[in-house]
């Protein structure tokens, strides 16, 4: 068994929705070795080897699993949603790990073919204008015809933006850009 334990470090309001939680956990495993598995094996899974975390959905929350361990969770209901959906990661984990020699690791996953709708998804749809564009659907195109970075969108390295962050860099190395400097 590679992770013996969950807990919950963190809940603060979520950005998306005030009614809903956002959550941040630490595994008393660091993921390292199990992230390109889990991979694999979770359908909707972006992973980013080089940045080190893995994110997915589960239903409308984004779910970021960190190599250090932690893990950060979005639009949770409650406290009691948020141990349910930990020890289901655990489970994921742990059984992944188990079975890790069947996974074939030796093909690379198919690249994701992206348009701007799916980067504006994650931004902080502020319009604020701090990167230059006037408006998040104008920056997200630039972002995919290489005009801009993620990093010029300044709102976004804010704390509270970290696991859309997160999706948007996975989003983006899935399809095939470089990250180096979009963190
Ligand atoms: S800085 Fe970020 S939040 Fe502001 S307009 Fe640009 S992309 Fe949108």
């Amino acid at each position: 068994m590679l992770v013996k334990k969950v807990e919950i470090a963190q809940v603060m309001p979520c950005i998306a929705d005030p009614a809903k939680i956002r959550v941040i956990a630490k595994a008393d495993h660091r993921l390292e070795e199990v992230l390109p598995f889990l991979d694999r094996v979770i359908p909707t899974a972006l992973y980013s080897g080089k940045a080190g975390f893995l994110t997915y959905k589960r239903g409308l929350s984004i779910i970021t699993l960190h190599a250090s361990g932690e893990i950060a969770m979005t639009q949770i209901t409650d406290n009691e949603e948020a141990v349910k959906i930990l020890n289901e990661i655990k489970d994921k984990i742990n059984d992944t790990w188990a079975r890790r020699e069947e996974i074939d690791l030796s093909e690379s996953k198919e690249r994701i073919q992206l348009g701007p709708l799916d980067l504006y998804a994650y931004l902080p749809k502020t319009n604020c204008g701090e990167c230059g564009e006037k408006t998040c659907m104008a920056f997200a195109m630039k972002v995919l015809n290489e005009g801009k970075k993620l990093s010029d969108c300044t709102v976004l390295a804010e704390d509270k933006y970290r696991g859309a962050r997160d999706t948007l860099v996975s989003l983006l190395e899935s399809a095939g850009y470089t990250i180096d400097e979009t963190k």
